[in-house]
């Protein structure tokens, strides 16, 4: 290695990172090289469901090692099975194609809508999605995506999608013509700072995309999974999609992705979709014991309660230190300041051993393993308030 070089600079840079190297993480605690020890509130961006290198995994992946790793998504295997008999027994929906990530799940649905379009609404493959949605980082995902800063970049973008308010019935009603496909997504939006959808807008929206043929897609790659004390978000809402997209806490911090649909809506056939990891034994043989714990409903109960306490702790950090409203549900909240120093309470946070996200300058996520003790909670409520009072 050249001398100028230093430890990081093998990797491409994509992202702002503390010149720190994580080595070990048990339950809600992550652990540096030099031995620091970090109260983890981030929790891999809500994907490790059930904290650090919970038991539930290490058997699994000790287990499923030992007999299959993987054998090329040309041939089934059990644990393949076994999680989409579980994701298709707990939904509404009948199929299950597996990815390696959420924006790959998304990317799925985006092109099973379009063949579907093709076959079924006379080749409409315009979707319309959400004002400050997210949903991932490939190129069509991007297209798809409001993200503040991605309107000019990578250029040109994947053509078809219409941005419409969330919330805005209205809106979406003139918005969908004969050319739309369906409408994408997040029933809270976690990127854009934990903004969820109402229940009026998302009933709405299953009625008015059945009258005009359109299809629902539910990106539930950050609510799904138990994060908000259901299993899907969309059970909250009470209505059934079309597809429904999962990521992040699916296999509890194993790279595994899901596209949902519903048994009509599965027009691919062999070649149009697929990838040399999709449905790879081993994790979802993680997939599928993660989803045993979460899918219990004593556990979902309980994120629901936990949910409450932790919401309360940080309306009462809010009222004590002048800042502004708590939104979100289960163990998705954010707390909104009163002021732009969500990145700087991050930083200052980091430092002093417990790590926080701010998806937007003046707003704070929280999403924390979903069996976060209340001790955990008391012990995050105590640093970020000398951090919001100082
Ligand atoms: N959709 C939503 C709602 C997300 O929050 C994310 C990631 O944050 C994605 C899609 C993309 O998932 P991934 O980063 O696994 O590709």
């Amino acid at each position: 290695m050249p001398s100028h070089r230093s430890r990081f600079d093998s990797l491409m840079v994509v992202a702002k990172r503390p010149p720190v190297v994580m080595v070990e993480g048990h339950g809600s605690f992550l652990k540096d090289e030099n031995g620091r020890e970090y109260l983890d509130f981030v929790q891999g961006w809500a994907v490790n469901c059930l904290g650090h290198s919970p038991k539930v995994i290490v058997d699994a992946v000790t287990a499923q090692a030992a007999r299959l790793v993987n054998c090329s998504p040309s041939f089934y295997t059990q644990p393949m099975l076994d999680l989409a008999d579980m994701i298709t027994a707990s939904s509404s929906l009948g199929r299950v194609f597996f990815t390696n990530c959420g924006a790959e799940a998304n990317e799925g649905a985006i092109k099973l809508a379009r063949k579907w379009g093709r076959l079924h609404r006379a080749g409409a493959y315009e979707i319309l999605t959400m004002k400050h949605a997210f949903h991932g980082r490939t190129l069509a995902t991007m297209s798809a995506s409001d993200k503040p800063g991605w309107d000019a970049l990578f250029e040109p973008k994947v053509p078809g999608f219409f941005k419409v308010e969330m919330n805005d019935l209205a809106g979406v009603e003139r918005a969908l013509g004969s050319g739309t496909v369906a409408v994408m997504l997040e029933l809270i939006q976690g990127e854009s700072g934990v903004n969820p959808a109402s229940e009026d807008f998302v009933r709405g929206l299953r009625v008015l995309t059945r009258e005009r043929g359109a299809l629902l897609i539910v990106d539930e790659v950050q609510t799904g999974m138990g994060r908000t004390g259901k299993l899907f978000a969309c059970q909250h809402y009470g209505i059934d999609p079309d597809v429904m997209t999962l990521g992040k806490g699916i296999a509890g911090g194993a790279p595994l992705g899901a596209l949902v649909a519903n048994e009509e809506v599965c027009c691919f056939e062999p070649g149009d979709q697929g990838g040399t990891f999709n449905g790879n034994a081993l994790v979802t043989a993680i997939g599928a014991a993660v989803f045993r714990a979460v899918s219990d409903p004593v556990f979902l109960d309980r994120v629901s309660a936990i949910g409450a306490y932790l919401a309360a702790k940080l309306e009462g950090l809010s009222r004590k230190n002048g800042e502004r409203e708590v939104r979100g549900r289960g163990l998705l909240l954010a707390l909104v300041l009163s002021t732009d120093r969500a990145m700087e309470i991050v930083q200052r946070a980091f430092e002093r051993g417990l790590l926080l996200n701010a998806p937007r300058p003046d707003v704070l996520r929280f999403m924390p393993a979903l069996n976060v003790t209340q001790n955990e909670i008391d012990a995050m409520i105590e640093k970020l308030d000398g951090l919001l009072g100082s």
